[in-house]
């Protein structure tokens, strides 16, 4: 590729077409040399330092209910899974849990859980407004599946930022080989569209490597991606679940997310994609890999943990070190030793912000790291 088509990669990936792009992945998967890879990830990370100084931010993650009505194939809380523990948290607990980032440093929080209807519209409403009214200096971001137009406003309203929800492939056939037919994936867009149009921060992404997946589906991938401009993306390794039918299926190797995430920092430049858990339960190293291929957020996880490894998408799912809020001082170093900068501010889109006031966000402070190393202690 040489220096100079790297360079040239965020028009292409803007113009190109499906067997253009499904050539190029194909081409970076089984044939680039492995300087030429670097070079890609190097170039991916330039761009996050043009667009966030090079900052990592964070988010905590609070997975609040392993109930869910979906049966998606690939996933180990699907409803069809007698083996999973289901376990609910009630509003104080999540409350609770904000409190707990609140005094570690976060200024952004991730509520996730599958499609799970006890927490009603109402319900959902409470929890947001109860967050913002004890922290309104935070930004909260709702992943719980596929709901009505209505609903979508009715939490944006009572405070919701961002909402993220995967389209976990582009391809209709692919979509229907990984999901029942109650499950759409013109549903799935309609929703990541209505939520842009109320307003929300976005984001939508895709697993690499589930099953049935092709250079052509991810094509068509970054052509949603293209269309959608999310202001997220979450892009990370399948790994199995051996409760469902994709148990003998095998994860891909790093190197498939790693392209594909710079891939998308070069289509979407100011993007904020995590350097996912799965990508680090897959590979040791797999969180630094991909904050050094363009991903620019890290989501340590504030569940109770007595709860963790209930909410189990997939096989050995990491809960412990940087991906616990208690690893957060870790974390925080092994960022720098990156050369990144570890933020815990809101860490808005770079259209949601005024740059001025970025960079005087202090990053991760002492005092926030005192306060990660004493957290395990109170809990
Ligand atoms: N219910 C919400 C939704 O549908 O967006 C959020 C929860 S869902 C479990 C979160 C994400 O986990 C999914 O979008 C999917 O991409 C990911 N996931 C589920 N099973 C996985 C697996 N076996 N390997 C990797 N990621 C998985």
């Amino acid at each position: 590729m040489g220096i100079c088509q790297v360079r040239l990669l965020p028009s292409f990936l803007n113009t190109a077409g499906k067997h253009e792009l499904s050539d190029l992945i194909r081409y970076l998967f089984e044939e680039a040399p492995e300087d030429e890879l670097s070079e890609l990830f190097a170039f991916a990370v330039e761009l996050n330092r043009e667009n966030y100084g090079g900052r990592v931010f964070f988010r905590g993650l609070i997975e609040f209910s392993s109930f869910c009505k979906n049966d998606c194939y690939y996933c180990g809380i699907g409803r069809s899974n007698v083996n999973a523990v289901r376990y609910r948290l009630s509003e104080e607990q999540i409350l609770d849990c904000c409190r707990k980032g609140y005094a570690l440093g976060f200024r952004s929080f991730v509520l996730q859980s599958g499609e799970d209807g006890y927490y009603t519209d109402d319900a959902a409403c409470r929890i947001v407004s109860g967050i913002k009214e004890l922290f309104p200096d935070c930004a909260v971001t709702l992943s719980i599946g596929e709901r009505s137009y209505d609903s979508y406003r009715m939490f944006f309203d009572a405070g919701a930022d961002r909402y993220l929800l995967r389209h976990e492939t582009a391809d209709e056939a692919h979509y229907s080989s990984l999901h029942p037919p109650g499950q759409t994936l013109k549903k799935r867009k309609l929703c990541l569209y209505k939520l842009k149009e109320i307003g929300y921060q976005v984001g939508a992404g895709f697993m690499v490597g589930s099953p049935y997946q092709t250079c052509e589906t991810l094509a068509e991938d970054m052509i949603f991606l293209r269309g959608l401009q999310p202001h997220m993306a979450g892009i990370g390794p399948f790994i199995p679940h051996s409760d469902t039918r994709f148990a003998g299926f095998s994860s891909p190797p790093s190197k498939m997310t790693l392209i594909l995430l710079s891939l998308t920092r070069c289509l979407l430049p100011k993007v904020l994609m995590p350097a996912t858990t799965a990508l680090a339960t897959a590979d040791k190293r797999g969180r630094a890999k991909g904050l050094s291929a363009g991903a620019n957020v890290v989501m340590p996880c504030l569940t109770p943990r007595d709860r963790r490894r209930d909410y189990s998408l997939y096989d050995n799912k990491l809960c412990t070190g940087g991906e616990a809020a208690e690893g957060l001082s870790d974390l925080r170093r092994q960022i720098e030793e990156l050369g990144l900068k570890p933020d815990l501010s809101r860490g808005d889109h770079a259209d949601f912000t005024d740059r001025a006031e970025m960079a005087d966000t202090p990053a991760f402070s002492g005092a926030e790291q005192k306060r990660s190393n004493d957290y395990g202690k109170h809990e």
